[in-house]
């Protein structure tokens, strides 16, 4: 059960509604968010809401029997809207494309694509600066400096920056910098860091672990709402399967099954799910229509001697062509609705 309890509400209206919880046996626990102020109380009791809903400082109450809650459409059945400022908006009515190279390299790089992505009205730039690879000798990206570089331009020229952040320490150094922090596919579920990402006030994506279940992804959403940052992207990038075809198995079922459990957005990556560059296309218009609310993908000047996953980025021209492709997609399918 979730209560929503009004903003100024008086500590002893709360206690009373804490004590009545405990006398029905529900265990509450207290979340407080930028939006909002919730009781989310758990137990097998038998209660008519009704002994809840009428007490003082009560603005809403739901039954959610889903085991995570506050990230449950039974708890909000509108979608959330992710206001990146500067009218930048994630949500259903407004796709939102973000586009850039695995790992940011250098200054002449960031100023080349974040010139290309305006010229194409992309808002969005990712890129990472702490890369999580899979052999310690790979190039592990240019850490906060280059973040802060990697800022300095797209702060001028108005793009929003999404880069993963990769352990809680550096959090603080980077938030100042970041505006969505991204959780990578093998920390989907460091709690310690969603916790601590959850005490920011800076949208989170979390991608879904490589093994990871969809309610795995919302039980890791449910940490960082719970901790009190409401502002959650998910991402599916594909799972580990036993087919080696492709880099991994793009779970385009998760989409609608997420949009109909969850009120947060839903973005797909297709550049770490197929992981082959001349496909991306195909698998991001298929994205598209599954429902996904956006599309993050890897594209750079030159992906033959990119830094890493070189061989899943577009280039220029078929970064272009891809978003001509992805408006048009999407204006299809706003009109099939
Ligand atoms: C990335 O976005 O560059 C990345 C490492 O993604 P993932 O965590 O999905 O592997
Ligand atoms: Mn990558």
């Amino acid at each position: 059960m979730i209560i929503q309890l009004q903003n100024n509400i008086k500590e002893q209206n709360k206690s009373l509604i804490l004590k009545t919880l405990n006398d029905y046996k529900f265990s509450a626990s207290e979340v407080k968010t930028q939006q909002g102020n919730y009781l989310v109380a758990i137990g097998k009791g038998e209660i008519d809401i009704r002994q809840i809903g009428y007490l003082e400082g009560v603005s809403d109450i739901h039954r959610v029997s889903d085991s995570y809650k506050l990230v449950s459409r039974k708890w909000k059945t509108n979608y959330s809207e992710i206001d990146l400022g500067d009218d930048v908006k994630i949500s259903p009515n407004e796709f939102a494309i973000m586009a850039g190279p695995c790992s940011i390299e250098s200054e002449e790089q960031i100023i080349d694509i974040v010139k290309h992505l305006k010229k194409n009205n992309v808002k969005i730039m990712r890129g990472g600066v702490f890369k999580p690879r899979s052999s310690p000798y790979s190039f592990r990206g240019l850490g906060i400096e280059g973040l802060k570089v990697f800022y300095k331009h797209c702060k001028a020229e108005g793009i929003k920056i999404i880069t993963e952040v990769m352990q809680v320490s550096q959090i603080a150094d980077m938030v100042d910098y970041v505006d969505i922090f991204q959780v990578g596919a093998r920390n989907s579920q460091n709690f310690n860091l969603l916790d601590e990402l959850g005490k920011t006030n800076t949208p989170v994506m979390i991608k879904r672990g490589l093994a990871g279940t969809i309610d795995e992804l919302l039980f890791s959403a449910e940490y960082i709402f719970s901790a009190g940052n409401e502002q959650i992207i998910l991402c599916e990038r594909g799972i580990r399967s036993y087919e080696k075809a492709y880099r991994n198995t793009l779970d385009l079922n998760a989409v609608p099954i997420l949009k109909e459990k969850t009120h947060l957005p839903v973005i797909v990556d297709p550049s770490h799910a197929i992981g082959i560059r001349q496909f991306v296309e195909p698998v991001t218009l298929a994205a598209i229509m599954s429902g996904a609310d956006g599309i993050i993908f890897e594209m750079h000047k030159q992906p033959e001697i990119a830094f890493s996953d070189g061989q899943q980025s577009l280039n220029y021209p078929e970064a272009e062509k891809l978003y001509r492709k992805i408006r048009k997609t999407y204006e299809f399918r706003q009109e099939l609705v």
